[in-house]
């Protein structure tokens, strides 16, 4: 991302909306042109993951309600970890809904050790802090929502308590397995942000996060940033054939996952 768009989502985060639109079964997305957002609708309540950047809160507000939802009714918010853009709006989520806050555990470790690497500098809002997750993850959990059965896994790398999300959806009769790879950008791994924050385990860790994730099988990937996985051109594509086909690629998590690997090695040695 540009320094010209970090500012642009902070002084005009309007030019960032997406309507928000479903993906297939009960699964929606309410992110924006930046950062992605999932909205879950379970038999048990509205499940979100990730809530965008503080300055985007009324375009995801405002999304979750076009779709004819209400954030008062979200009961749980997971995040894929704890970095500003993906829990931006967890605190008006929360006041709105009293929903359950889940974060990776290492990460609401940093939150308390390490504030400086939620990376809010970016966020333009003084004094904003992080929230106090009520559940703490550690992978391996699986959470029942009614029929949606929420798998995470640890991933870390990224950030130290990143975590990544699989579930099924059902379209048109048929389930796929939905998988969201919890953090994939490399800003937290170059010499300069492990040299300021001292960090010298995350490259390895990302390398195995991705080798953990590999044989996972996917049919619809989702980004985490929205450009991760095309998730607005295959919306136009979905639009323009009336089906949730476009988003539908059995290979294209694992070929996410090995171009990421690829370009890490090209950049980086494992510390
Ligand atoms: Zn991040």
């Amino acid at each position: 991302m540009t320094e010209s768009d970090r500012h642009a989502l902070r002084a005009h985060p309007w030019e960032f909306e997406v309507k928000p639109f479903r993906i297939a079964g009960n699964l929606y997305f309410v992110g924006n042109r930046d950062v992605g957002s999932y909205l879950i609708d379970t038999e048990e309540g509205l499940v979100l993951i990730d809530s965008t950047y503080p300055s985007t809160a009324p375009l995801l507000i405002q999304s979750i309600a076009d779709l004819g939802f209400s954030v008062r009714n979200i009961k749980h918010l997971f995040h894929t970890h704890g970095h500003f853009d993906h829990f931006g709006c967890t605190g008006f989520i929360k006041a709105f809904s009293g929903c359950m806050t889940y974060l990776g555990r290492r990460d609401a470790v940093m939150f308390v050790e390490n504030p400086s690497m939620i990376l809010s500098e970016g966020s333009g809002i003084c004094d904003f802090s992080p929230f106090v997750p009520d559940v703490l993850l550690d992978g391996g959990e699986v959470f029942r929502f009614g029929s949606t059965e929420l798998l995470v896994i640890a991933t870390p790398g990224h950030s130290d308590g990143c975590m990544s999300y699989f579930f099924d959806v059902e379209e048109a009769g048929f389930k796929y397995r939905c998988g969201l790879f919890g953090g994939a950008g490399f800003n937290t791994l170059t010499d300069e942000f492990i040299r300021k924050h001292g960090n010298t385990h995350s490259r390895s860790e990302y390398i195995e996060s991705i080798d953990r994730l590999l044989e996972e099988e996917v049919d619809i990937m989702l980004g985490n940033h929205t450009a991760q996985g095309r998730m607005l051109e295959k919306h136009a594509e979905a639009v323009s054939l009336g089906s949730s086909a476009p988003f539908i690629d059995r290979n294209e998590f694992r070929r996410f996952l090995l171009e990421r690997k690829e370009r890490f090695y090209r950049e980086f040695t494992v510390k």
